[in-house]
């Protein structure tokens, strides 16, 4: 059998920005332009979403961008990448007169968000950025305004918006299944390993906790409730000082109010295992997620009975759907573009001022 992968990569890059009308016997293609994607930062997060490429049936991996010259040798051979389609962070800026690349996947440490994704718009090229999109609200701005400035869109790798069971709930609310949403509680965390990882510096992460895993509770509140917060009170608890440095968080529980009553009730935790829980709760029903926003299989149940989907690899989905977004002009369900990711920055904001200051901060 021809993998769609093998046969991909029999072809010359320019080939692959004509229309994709070449099914085999067991597999579709879809009809139309595939997404030719430059990965940069190859770490462990962009090894996923290679490897889910593979099976993406609208995406390709057609660059890697690393500091690394040994991996670009090797992750090159491993995806069939030319040489002449291989940059590092000096060379980068040089994408732009390269055709065969229509989209970079930024999934480089937080900090470097930023800068990299403002340099790929004024090189022309759509900008994909990694979770959190940026350290704060301000830089998700400017991020916002460079890809509107130059004409190239922004989304945000925020995978469980294509995730079946959610969006099955979310269609269940819209339905009024549930009736009025109160509650929402979202509980994420993980025990965080080596105290020397990028995560646990300030300067490359940001923060601590909130930025990496309490990024999924702020974000599911919003796409379970389906409204926007208004205020936010947040409490932090630190129990390891050595570990989890000024302005590193270790647990931060936090609450969210909504312009219908609703609240949401939160925990962002590196201390903790086992915590992947969402549970939203309507007037007239409920539904919970656990494993919530794990890489799955995510398990479902609401008061009408366990949801029943198969599982898809998220980060295959999403590259599918994010071809279809930047190549068909699809509108996701949920939105995954700049602007959704930058109401989680403002909200990732309002929670640090809010554990500073021990009181509620508005969201205008
Ligand atoms: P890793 O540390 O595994 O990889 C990051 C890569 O970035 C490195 O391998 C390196 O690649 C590059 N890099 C460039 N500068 C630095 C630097 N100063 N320090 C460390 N690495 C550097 O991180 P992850 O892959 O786990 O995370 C990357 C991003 O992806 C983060 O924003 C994270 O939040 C996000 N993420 C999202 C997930 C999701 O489910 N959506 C899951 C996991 C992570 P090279 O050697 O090629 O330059």
């Amino acid at each position: 059998m021809t993998s769609r992968r093998s046969f991909l990569q029999t072809l010359s890059a320019p080939v692959w920005a004509l229309p994709f009308v070449t099914p085999s016997n067991d597999e579709k293609y879809h009809e139309g332009k595939v997404l030719r994607v430059a990965l940069i930062g190859l770490g462990s997060y962009a090894s996923r979403v290679a490897e889910a490429m593979k099976d993406s049936k609208r995406a390709v991996v057609a660059g890697l961008v690393s500091g690394t010259p040994s991996k670009l040798v090797s992750w090159g051979a491993k995806y069939n990448v030319s040489a002449s389609n291989c940059y590092n962070y000096e060379t980068v800026d040089q994408i732009r007169n390269n055709s065969d690349i229509d989209a970079v996947y930024i999934i480089t440490p937080n900090a470097l968000h930023k800068d990299m994704a403002i340099r790929m718009a004024k090189a022309g090229k759509h900008v994909i950025v990694e979770k959190p999109m940026a350290l704060n609200a301000k830089e998700a701005e400017e991020m916002v305004n460079a890809c509107k400035k130059a004409g190239v869109q922004l989304l945000v790798g925020y995978r469980m918006h294509f995730e079946p069971k959610t969006l099955e709930i979310i269609r269940m609310r819209n339905a009024g299944e549930f009736g009025n949403v109160k509650f929402f509680q979202g509980l994420c965390g993980f025990r965080i390993g080596d105290p020397k990882q990028w995560r646990l510096n300030r300067a490359l992460a940001g923060g601590g906790s909130m930025m990496d895993i309490g990024i999924y509770a702020v974000n599911g509140a919003r796409y379970l409730i389906g409204e926007e917060p208004t205020w936010v009170t947040a409490q932090e608890t630190k129990t390891d000082f050595v570990k989890f440095a000024e302005g590193v968080d270790e647990t931060i529980q936090f609450q969210l109010g909504f312009p219908s009553g609703a609240v949401a009730s939160c925990l962002s935790t590196y201390s903790m295992n086992n915590l992947d829980r969402f549970f939203l709760n309507g007037e007239k029903g409920f539904a919970e997620l656990q494993p919530s926003t794990g890489y799955g299989p995510i398990k479902g149940r609401t008061n009408k009975g366990e949801l029943q989907f198969p599982h898809i690899t998220h980060q295959t989905i999403q590259m599918d759907e994010f071809a279809a977004i930047l190549l068909d002009g699809k509108k996701p369900l949920v939105a995954v573009d700049g602007e959704e990711g930058l109401r989680d920055m403002r909200i990732i904001d309002a929670l640090y001022t809010a554990v500073k200051s021990g009181k509620r901060v508005s969201l205008k």
